[in-house]
């Protein structure tokens, strides 16, 4: 699979409709300082559902949201929709094409789409959980993430690995299966105590 294109209105610097085509390899964006290369940056690793606004250098989610300039009044709604191509590759995906969507509000209000329908951000970690792509995998090498792989704790190494090797999937299905057997004896433990009461 590989990242298609990308389409941004009124994310950061974007106040226009703005679509960018990337082809299959190796793409680079070139800008004068300022620009708004590293924004394009932001918005792959945002519309894949990243929630700390310090990795999209901003204080707040709503720093997303195009703040007006001397030309352009300031934007209500951020959004932000990523096609990736030949997603065949990967055996979750049934079509070869696969356009998400992450759009917020002034309010706060979130929303998420898949190939245009509404979805639930845990939908769209899960499907792309083990390919690689996701904000905390592989696919987006930011400024200063290869020195903390190479010089980080052989936990957090052995984490990229296990992306590469697809079993981030399982782990995460099982530590949810550990969080509802938690809750499940939480539970039992207050039914205990009600039927004691009770006799
Ligand atoms: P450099 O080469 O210096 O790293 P760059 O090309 O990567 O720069 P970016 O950091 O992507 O540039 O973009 C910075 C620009 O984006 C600044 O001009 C900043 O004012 C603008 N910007 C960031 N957030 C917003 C926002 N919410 N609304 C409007 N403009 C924004």
């Amino acid at each position: 699979m590989y990242l298609k294109s990308l389409d941004l209105f009124g994310f950061k610097s974007f106040a226009e409709k703005t679509h960018l085509d990337f082809e299959p390899g190796m793409t680079a964006v070139v800008g004068p300082n300022g620009c708004g290369k590293s924004n394009v940056a932001d918005a792959v690793r945002w519309v894949l559902g990243e929630q700390r606004p310090t990795m999209m250098r901003g204080q707040s989610m709503e720093d997303c949201i195009f703040n007006g300039t001397d030309s352009h009044k300031a934007l209500n709604m951020a959004e932000v929709s990523l096609t990736i191509g030949d997603c065949r590759t990967e055996p979750n995906f049934e079509y070869d094409e696969v356009c998400l969507t992450r759009r917020v509000f002034r309010s706060g209000e979130s929303q998420y789409f898949l190939n245009r329908q509404p979805c639930r951000l845990k939908d769209l970690q899960r499907l792309f959980m083990d390919t690689g792509v996701g904000t905390d995998a592989y696919s987006i090498i930011e400024q200063g993430k290869i020195d903390r792989v190479l010089s980080s704790r052989p936990q957090d190494r052995r984490a990229v690995f296990e992306e590469a090797s697809g079993i981030t999937r399982f782990k995460n299905d099982k530590k949810e299966a550990l969080r509802k057997l938690e809750r499940t004896e939480a539970n039992l433990m207050r039914l205990a105590d009600v039927i004691r009461e009770v006799k």
